[in-house]
């Protein structure tokens, strides 16, 4: 054990959970590996999912698509978020789809000057007031979209919109979303234009809405391990974050830890430095709140987070340098508590995980 931080990636989980969305779901699943696979590792995360039954691979950039094909990545891609002035022929020529979330953005991917013709999804704005065409120009966006189909300039491959709140199932955006979605698909139709690919659902409306799920579903929290809502599909959290005590002592009743002294011990106090700190993802907020696990035993942390280091009660365990330190994992503590603590979602608990920490990648089994 010669680690002093690290991210431990349990690739099998990732295919099991992949597996079980895709049984689940009784559709074909798109995996989100964007933002360097919710901050598992792009390229691992990716492998991952394809072995778990994923057919299809969705990123927000052409630079994470890009580095998806020159790890040898095979499958269907699609990347969602591609801004103006990007080299587009690079898309087609590694067979990338594009997502046009507008009539310029349309016009633009149709001019790329490629050798293969560029394959485009359409995106509707079916209520989430983001990206996507707003349902007045949808007529005129499915009209100039068979126009350039039509000479030749881009091939239409999918049609698809994102949900606003469908972790709230209850919420009446999701049924008017639902609604707007199917209109979406009446004009395109209508237009003259069949598309092979029609997807809606994120994680929460895969796991609790079958009308959502069309063609395919592009799940990714619960791919990690994270699932929004509750559900009886056993979904494993990946990533295990932990590092390893690198000092241990006993500081005297009275005594401040750390910046500001924000916390005194009430008593002679047992406490560990543990490195890694804010600029590993462990966010300032959740000075004094945060919990960790030291040799099972749950621990609070002390005083003010710094940069590289925050400070562990050992109070009630009998733990000394070098033993393991584990911030968040699959048990006790997850990425789930630390969103709470840090009033936050656990997405943003696992992409911020900082590049200074290592990934290593594990299967369960080993
Ligand atoms: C991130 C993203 C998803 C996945 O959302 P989850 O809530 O993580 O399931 C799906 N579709 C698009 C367009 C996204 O940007």
């Amino acid at each position: 054990m010669s680690f002093q931080a690290e991210a431990v990636v349990d690739v099998s989980a990732i295919s099991a959970n992949v597996a079980g969305l895709v049984a689940a779901s009784r559709t074909q699943v798109l995996a989100p590996v964007k933002a360097n696979g919710y901050g598992h590792g792009l390229v691992p995360a990716a492998f991952a999912c394809l072995d778990g039954g994923a057919a299809w691979l969705g990123v927000a950039t052409l630079d994470e698509a890009l580095t998806l094909r020159r790890a040898g990545v095979k499958a269907p891609v699609l990347a969602w978020l591609v801004g103006p002035g990007q080299d587009l022929a690079s898309a087609a020529e590694h067979d990338i789809e594009l997502s046009a979330m507008s009539f310029a953005q349309l016009e633009e991917i149709a001019a790329t000057k490629a050798r293969h013709r560029p394959r485009v999804q359409l995106e509707a704005d079916t209520g989430m007031g983001r990206g996507g065409v707003p349902p007045t120009l949808w007529p005129g966006f499915a009209e100039l979209a068979h126009k350039l189909q039509s000479q030749g300039r881009i091939e239409v491959t999918g049609a698809w919109s994102h949900m606003a709140c469908a972790d709230e199932p209850e919420h009446p955006a999701n049924a008017k979303q639902r609604e707007s979605f199917a209109q979406f698909l009446d004009v395109l139709s209508s237009a003259g234009l069949s598309v092979r690919w029609r997807h809606l659902a994120n994680s929460a409306a895969t796991l609790t809405d079958p009308r959502t799920h069309y063609d395919l579903v592009r799940p990714g929290i619960a791919i990690y391990g994270y699932p929004p809502v509750s559900t009886t599909v056993k979904l494993t959290p990946a990533m295990t974050l932990r590092t390893r005590l690198a000092m241990v002592k006993t500081l005297p009743p009275n005594h401040g830890v750390s910046y500001g002294h924000t916390f005194v011990t009430p008593h002679p106090t047992r406490v560990g430095v543990a490195p890694l700190g804010y600029a590993d993802g462990i966010a300032r907020a959740v000075s004094n709140v945060a919990k960790v696990v030291v040799k099972d035993k749950i621990c609070p942390i002390r005083g003010r987070v710094c940069m590289d280091q925050t400070m562990i009660d050992l109070t009630d365990v009998d733990a000394s340098t070098g033993d393991v330190v584990e911030f968040f994992g699959n048990t006790p503590v997850t990425a789930q508590d630390w969103a709470r603590w840090n009033d936050t979602i656990s997405y943003e608990i696992l992409v911020t995980v900082g590049s200074r920490v290592p990934r290593r990648y594990v299967k369960a089994a080993e």
